[in-house]
């Protein structure tokens, strides 16, 4: 029931509107913007948007009046909660890598990967490698077309051995129709392994069992992609406490959030964030009793 989750809140949210949001142009077109990482070549892919309701359902459980004076101060629109999708894409030597890989047909309002892969100037079949933090729709429904092929055919699949175990027991007919896609190209690693030479995994459990983080070196200089331990720029930054309802377990999720931010604030570290506004590069740094993102 994981799997689809998000999709039933999504279809819930959509069904009182009759006048469905547009998406914005450059959405529909792709959106590819380069960032460097030491001496790696990577960029931020666009993939889409997730447009929830404002009712204390789905992030910000029992907190609505809060969240709206939240996001009013930071100048968002208080009645309801957006999250970007971006991919990030790395080229390190031979490997040419994706961390995640958007929603495909998964969301009705993103699956533009494909589109911004190719501003990038990058053929599916040239990926090589693809790192996933965790099986919700938003993260892995771009693995597959929509006909249920290999979206990235020559590509290993990296994810941790809890977070490979929970999805093959997912006993969701969508999850077992994927699993059985890619299953003979997923390479299973334990929780914080140094995968490649520039990519090491940080075990994150909490918003699922075997969630992780990736950080990727080159040189002096990392990237912290910080998968789903936070979801919204703003409320999940300065309110971390706050229950979300896609945590798998709340507890931990809320935990693994406020120790994962504290630490990345203190560390001053450089993070990518999968559902903050593109392009999701920037740092989470301490103002007054709490924290902030600060996009780059
Ligand atoms: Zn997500």
């Amino acid at each position: 029931m994981r799997f689809t989750l998000l999709a039933v809140l999504f279809a819930t949210a959509c069904s009182g509107s009759s006048t469905p949001t547009q998406a914005p142009s450059e959405t529909a077109q792709g959106k590819a913007e380069r960032l460097q990482i030491g001496s790696l070549e990577a960029f931020a892919l666009d993939d889409g948007y997730i447009v929830e309701p404002n009712d204390g359902k789905a992030f910000v459980l029992g907190h609505t009046s809060e969240a709206a004076e939240v996001l009013a101060a930071a100048g968002l629109p208080s009645d309801k909660i957006r999250l970007d999708v971006q991919v990030l894409l790395v080229k390190a030597g031979d490997h040419v890598i994706l961390f995640d890989t958007g929603a495909g047909a998964f969301i009705p309002t993103a699956g533009h990967l494909s589109k911004s892969l190719a501003l990038a100037g990058v053929e599916p079949s040239a990926v090589t490698d693809i790192f996933i933090s965790h099986t919700h729709g938003d993260h892995v429904g771009g693995l597959v077309t929509k006909a249920g092929a290999l979206a990235f055919p020559s590509a290993t699949i990296h994810m941790s051995a809890p977070e490979w175990a929970t999805f093959r027991a997912d006993p969701d007919a969508d999850a077992k129709r994927l699993v059985a896609a890619i299953e003979a190209k997923v390479s299973a690693f334990e929780p914080g392994a140094q995968v490649l030479p520039e990519v090491k995994a940080v075990a994150t459990q909490g918003h699922t069992p075997g969630h992780s983080s990736y950080e990727v070196s080159s040189g002096d200089d990392k990237v912290f992609y910080l998968g789903d331990v936070a979801h919204h720029s703003v409320l999940s930054v300065q309110r971390p406490a706050w229950s979300i309802q896609f945590d798998h377990d709340h507890a931990a999720g809320e935990a693994m959030r406020q120790q994962t931010l504290a630490q990345l604030a203190s560390d001053h570290t450089r993070v990518f964030a999968v559902h903050f506004p593109f392009r999701g590069v920037g740092h989470v740094v301490a103002e007054g009793q709490g924290l902030v993102w600060k996009p780059e």
